[in-house]
């Protein structure tokens, strides 16, 4: 049952979905809009995900 898990995957595979499929993102070299949100919510699952003391952060 490791929904923090699914949500933080999640946010990563739809960001760089984005970044392979967005032209805006490759024409100005600069994240859009778009680009900023979705980094964002990654970022945002990723701290989740510390501070439910995943994988990535041993309790041993
Ligand atoms: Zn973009």
């Amino acid at each position: 049952m490791s929904s923090v898990n699914d949500a933080l995957d999640d946010a990563r595979l739809t960001y760089e979905q984005h970044m392979r499929t967005c032209r805006q993102c490759h024409a100005d070299a600069a994240h859009c809009a778009v680009a900023k949100h979705l980094l964002r919510m990654y970022n945002l699952a990723r701290r989740d995900r510390m501070r439910a003391g995943g994988p990535a952060a041993p309790t041993a």
